[in-house]
């Protein structure tokens, strides 16, 4: 029993050993394209069925390491957040789309607000409200045209810090979403007086409804909960063209994903948006 509680011990600290081996690669990686610049920001478009064209986007980060390509950023953020870069990773993104909504009008052509994903990280930063609010300003950028993603993971641990920078946001007029919604084990009557805008209805509960009677019954109820709160909503993961009849036929106020369009680099996305929406 010794010998193999020995062994076991031995395996957990080489995969204890391999994950910060794994964390001080990206972590290089991810410092080297903060210097080099070498991050973009990709749109995608999301339509409105209601409105029968492409009201938003949503911004998402990308990152191209000169010899591994694209890393993904389910890899690097993650690692972003432990080692606190993701701050200047969304400082870049918010500032990329500020200067992207006034160098383009994009507003003038259907697109109402670009959705711009908040890591916990960001939100217990006693400065995040000015540090917005002030890049908002740079750009001349109306604050109604900005649309922050925050997820389950801020319901569950709301500190006074994050209490006040949401106060400050909303004032000046900026709104909220609940991202991935459907993920996490949230206190749903708590998470219903947060003062949110939008939910996005997370990818696996849109991917799996089509598989069985149970899940499709799961997905109907929290779009019927969404509904009743007052709230809009947001389909994530939408790839096929069933899936889009099924989720329209359902009430969605937006629905987002392959099927509609990729995340696209920016001078694409304004071509398309301007294409398909006049
Ligand atoms: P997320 O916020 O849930 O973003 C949506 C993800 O779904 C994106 O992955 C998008 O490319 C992908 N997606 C869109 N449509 C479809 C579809 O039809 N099928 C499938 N399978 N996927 C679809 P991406 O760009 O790889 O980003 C992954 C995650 O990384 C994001 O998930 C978000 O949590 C994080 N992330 C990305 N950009 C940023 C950023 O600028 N700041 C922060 N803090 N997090 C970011
Ligand atoms: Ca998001
Ligand atoms: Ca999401
Ligand atoms: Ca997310």
């Amino acid at each position: 029993a010794l010998l193999r509680h020995n062994r076991d011990v031995l395996r957990l600290s080489e995969l204890n050993l391999k994950y910060v081996e794994h964390d001080k690669k990206i972590d290089g990686i991810v410092k080297r394209a903060l210097e080099d610049g070498l991050l973009d920001v990709y749109y995608q478009p999301i339509f409105s069925p209601s409105d029968g064209k492409f009201t938003s986007c949503e911004a998402l980060v990308r990152l191209k390491d000169p010899k591994l390509g694209f890393i993904s950023p389910a890899v690097f953020m993650p690692v972003a957040e432990r080692n606190g870069s993701v701050l200047e990773i969304d400082r870049y993104v918010l500032e990329n789309v500020c200067e992207m909504i006034s160098s383009t009008g994009i507003t003038d052509y259907g697109i109402e607000y670009v959705e711009v994903n908040l890591s916990i990280v960001d939100c217990i930063q006693t400065n995040l409200a000015e540090n917005i609010l002030g890049t908002l300003k740079k750009y001349n950028v109306d604050s109604k045209h900005i649309n922050l993603e925050i997820t389950e993971t801020w319901e569950k641990d709301i500190t006074d810090v994050m209490d006040m920078n949401l106060g400050k946001l909303l004032k000046a007029g900026i709104t909220f979403s609940m991202d991935d919604f459907g993920t996490g084990y949230s206190n749903l009557s708590r998470m219903a007086l947060l003062p949110l805008k939008l939910f996005k209805l997370d990818k696996s509960i849109v991917q799996s409804a089509l598989d069985s009677e149970t899940s499709y019954m799961v997905m109907l109820n929290m779009i019927k909960i969404i509904k009743s709160l007052g709230k809009e909503i947001v389909a994530e993961g939408v790839e096929t063209a069933e899936q889009a009849k099924q989720i329209i036929r359902l009430g969605c106020d937006h629905v987002q994903g392959f099927f509609y369009a990729r995340p696209m680099p920016r001078e694409s996305f304004i071509q398309f948006i301007k294409e398909h929406n006049s």
